[in-house]
């Protein structure tokens, strides 16, 4: 196929060139000063990247991994825990929960709503022995398209005085929506690179409250690998990686950061973000006007800016998602759960400006006429949302 690729899953996402261009350096001597200057400046900036965290730690490991590391670091042995079901994958994490021993209570979620602040709150006001150590969220439910309300769910815990920690995977939302982690009184929040961090995966990073770093000191459950302690205060840059640091890739966050810096920082890169998942929405509403498309997510309060998932009322997304792929090299992610099949998953997170959302979504109309499904004209209401 002549021309480039569009990748717009919800992740991984384009690699801008600078980052890409930073993985290729030979290996220097990780003992030595240049390397430790590196990781110190892509240290130093990650406390206020996590929007006040006290300590961030970090696995070359994919987000399943900071999952489990922070399971493991910061809850006893059995340890109840609380965990919305709200798309497929929090229901991944409760089953690793349930793997490593803890007992993770769940309850479901409608598919087009994100988590309900008033369920927490009602499970937590019936836990009067406080059982439940953590509440555990996800930020943004890549499946559905759902943005949790991370101030609401913090509400529930201050209003019923119950003492869990508060744990929120950001995996798709970090880079996209500015978290205050410590104004929203988060203890643990967990980002991965290949999402809104424009890197390959192989990077998962968790950032820390003093709370979650005292319990990762004195508690949690047997581990050794995983185990955060010796990471808080190292000696030796090996001791921050449990092993040999994985070089390029600390290279290519650091040209990552330069990215935010020079967009304004985090806050910024946010803020289009929005306006990007704002133009997706209006193209959705317009090819809907024609058509069976509909936003998943119902509440606009509770639409994530990184991805949207498009229901296709009877049609086979498939069909749609496979012909945007192999005809116009745009790749965007397919339903999941009961949507499989009947919903497809548009990514608009990480490097991306303009032309390139505009491309995608270009891409995904061209495929919807030339397989003569009924659509209204979705991109000039992108490009009237752009241009506002
Ligand atoms: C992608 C994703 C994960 C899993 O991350 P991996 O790097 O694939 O392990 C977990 N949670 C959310 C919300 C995600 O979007």
């Amino acid at each position: 196929m002549s021309g480039r690729q569009f990748i717009q899953s919800p992740g991984p996402t384009n690699i801008p060139d600078s980052v890409l261009e930073a993985f290729r350096r030979p290996a220097v001597d990780f003992g030595g000063p240049e390397f430790a200057e590196l990781v110190d400046s892509v240290f130093h900036e990650l406390p206020e990247l996590f929007g006040g965290a006290h300590r961030v730690v970090m696995h070359p490991s994919v987000g399943h991994g900071s999952w489990e590391a922070t399971l493991v670091n910061l809850l006893e042995p059995g340890a109840r825990i609380l965990l919305p079901a709200s798309g497929l994958f929090s229901m991944r994490w409760v089953e690793m929960a349930n793997d490593l021993g803890f007992r993770a209570e769940s309850f479901p979620v409608d598919l087009r709503r994100a988590p309900d602040p008033a369920e927490i709150h009602a499970r937590l006001a019936a836990d009067s022995s406080h059982e439940i150590k953590a509440v555990l969220v996800a930020h943004v439910e890549t499946s559905t398209g759902t943005l949790a309300d991370l101030a609401a769910v913090r509400q529930a815990l201050d209003d019923t005085g119950h003492p869990a920690l508060l744990v929120v995977d950001a995996i798709a939302s970090f880079g996209t929506e500015w978290i205050p982690m410590s104004e929203l009184g988060l203890d643990a929040v967990l980002a991965a690179s290949q999402k809104g961090l424009m890197m390959p995966p192989g990077l998962s990073l968790i950032g820390l409250s003093e709370r979650a770093v005292e319990i990762a000191r004195t508690g949690g459950s047997p581990r050794s690998y995983w185990r955060w302690a010796e990471r808080f205060e190292p000696k030796w840059t090996y001791q921050r990686f449990g092993g040999t640091p994985p070089e390029q890739h600390l290279y290519a966050f650091r040209a990552a950061l330069d990215l935010i810096a020079a967009e304004g920082g985090i806050q910024a890169v946010a803020t289009r973000h929005r306006r990007f998942a704002t133009a997706v929405h209006r193209t959705v509403e317009a090819w809907g006007k024609e058509g069976p498309w509909e936003l998943n997510v119902t509440d606009p309060a509770e639409r994530a800016s990184s991805v949207t998932c498009i229901r296709s009322g009877d049609l086979d997304a498939d069909t749609l998602r496979i012909e945007a792929r192999d005809r116009y090299n745009v790749v965007i992610g397919g339903g999941m759960l009961e949507l499989a099949g009947r919903a497809f998953r548009i990514g608009h997170l990480g490097d991306l400006n303009e032309p390139m959302l505009l491309g995608a979504l270009g891409g995904i109309e061209l495929s919807m006429a030339h397989l003569g499904l009924p659509h209204g004209p979705g991109v000039r209401a992108a490009i009237e949302a752009l241009a506002r």
